[in-house]
């Protein structure tokens, strides 16, 4: 017998997906995001003492020991982890909701007092079979976004000959396997196309992730947090578990809307990233150790001079500044040209940084005031009039090859188009190329600067000259 009755449980799942829902709205706007969060917590504290006490009837110790350990891991984990190490901590995450679909799947399928038969059983069979499959593409997409990520394996595009004929050859398998599971469980069978299944599902995952070029692994990771909500679901089905359906359809809806809005962004056809290939082709500008001429370095003094001197500020943060951590000192640097009368704005590439919204956390996290913090479109035309913008550790986003090259891996995406204005100021540690590995014609040009060292020292150094 379960400790809580049934009604409780019931009204407990219907308040944690309002929660959910409120959470997610919370998010969409920085100013309520914090709420939003909270709500997002109380909403997953009450799912799961409602699950742990209502839905389930027994093994107590096991359930309660197992979530201590899983709870232990995840504070030592959130505790741990630096800002720069988010993404590939979320795609782990993702990859780990995959494996429970996959783990649970196969339970649910070996389970000895199943009882379903006939259309029920038919129907719950096509549950495993989906959860499992979406469950195995997750976990092992996850691993290899994980591994592309943190930089262990390569960020440019695997492209296997006749690949789309492969991943279609692969989709029709998985049709006939999930036919023949489903004939043979009913005869009390179907444990092999299941497991042959499971196998092509991981090779699918792999090949997917494997084949996205650098700029375009955005899409891929909201991608995946859809993926990994569409598995959860289907966990859900699997289990008769209404509140984990909903709450899976939640995330991979919203994640596939993310999805489409990092791929507007970029001015990518959704299909066409999935399908894979972009970044492939090496033009004129790809590659790193090209001669393009000679840049222009600056130091921190004359960089405090330009600004004190501008009436029009952009700072334009990219990846760099979450690595250097250099959020506060610009902060400080905003605040003393403000004082100045200087309109200081933020111009934020919706692929900034390594996840969707990673800037906004950053600016967020040093109170920046968010009425100063702009998105590309609100800002992209007014360059022309900026008479400073500083570039701090940013690279692809602001790449005017982007737009000229048709041969560029990254042609096509919009970036911030700052030459436009009178001086750019690159904050950068070396000439290395950003994620896409393109050389950016941007730091040879005539009004750019380079400004070369670590962001937050050089910072530091403005903001002592200021
Ligand atoms: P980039 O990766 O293009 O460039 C970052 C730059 O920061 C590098 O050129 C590097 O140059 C510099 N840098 C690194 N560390 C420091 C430091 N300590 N101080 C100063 N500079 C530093 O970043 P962008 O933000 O411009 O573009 C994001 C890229 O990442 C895009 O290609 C995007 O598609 C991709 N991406 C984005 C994801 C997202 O969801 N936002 C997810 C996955 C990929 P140097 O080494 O010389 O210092």
């Amino acid at each position: 017998m379960p400790i809580l009755p049934s009604g409780i449980v019931t009204v407990a799942y219907i308040g944690a997906t309002i929660l959910f829902i409120l959470a997610l709205r919370g998010l969409s706007d920085p100013e309520t995001s914090r709420r939003g969060n909270l709500f997002g917590m109380i909403g997953m504290g009450i799912a799961l003492v409602a699950t742990i006490f209502g839905a389930v009837t027994e093994n107590y110790a096991l359930l309660i020991g197992a979530t201590l350990v899983g709870a232990t891991i995840g504070l030592i984990l959130a505790r741990r982890v630096q800002m720069t190490q988010m993404p590939e901590l979320v795609a782990s995450l993702h990859s780990l909701v995959g494996l429970a679909a996959v783990f649970v799947g196969f339970a649910s399928f070996g389970d000895p007092e199943s009882h379903f038969v006939g259309v029920e059983k038919t129907i719950h069979d096509i549950e495993i079979y989906l959860g499992i499959l979406i469950g195995a593409i997750t976990f092992s997409g996850s691993v290899i976004a994980f591994g592309k990520l943190s930089g262990k394996i390569s960020g440019n595009p695997l492209i296997l000959p006749a690949r789309h004929w492969l991943n279609l050859g692969l989709l029709i398998a998985t049709f006939w396997f999930g036919a023949q599971f489903v004939e043979q469980s009913a005869a009390g069978g179907g444990m092999m196309p299941l497991v042959i299944m499971t196998g092509i599902a991981l090779l699918f995952g792999i090949h997917m992730v494997m084949a996205i070029g650098g700029a375009d692994m955005p899409v891929v990771v909201s991608m995946l947090n859809s993926y990994s909500g569409w598995a959860a679901s289907a966990t859900g089905f699997m289990l008769g578990n209404d509140l984990l359906i909903v709450t899976g359809a939640l995330v991979g809806s919203s994640g596939a809307i993310l999805s489409y809005i990092m791929c507007r962004a970029m001015n990518r056809k959704f299909l066409a990233v999935i399908a894979g290939g972009f970044g492939t082709t090496s033009g004129s500008s790809a590659g790193g150790g090209e001669d393009q001429g000679e840049v222009a370095p600056i130091d921190a003094s004359e960089t405090a001079e330009l600004l004190k001197n501008a009436r029009e500020v952009m700072i334009i943060p990219g990846y760099g500044m979450a690595v250097a951590q250099a959020q506060h000192t610009v902060h400080e640097i905003t605040k003393k040209l403000r004082s100045k009368g200087i309109n200081v704005r933020f111009g934020i590439h919706p692929v900034a940084g390594r996840m969707p919204g990673h800037m906004n956390v950053l600016l967020a996290e040093a109170k920046v005031p968010y009425d100063i913090v702009f998105e590309m479109d609100e800002v992209n035309e007014d360059f022309p009039n900026v008479d400073v913008s500083v570039v701090i550790g940013a690279n692809d986003i602001v790449n005017p090859s982007a737009l000229t090259d048709p041969e560029s891996p990254i042609a096509g995406m919009p970036v911030l188009e700052c030459w436009k204005g009178d001086t750019t100021i690159v904050l950068k540690r070396s000439m290395a190329t950003g994620y896409a590995g393109v050389q950016n014609p941007l730091f040879f040009l005539d009004n750019s600067r380079m400004l070369f060292g670590d962001a937050k020292e050089t910072l530091d150094g403005v903001l002592a000259e200021l």
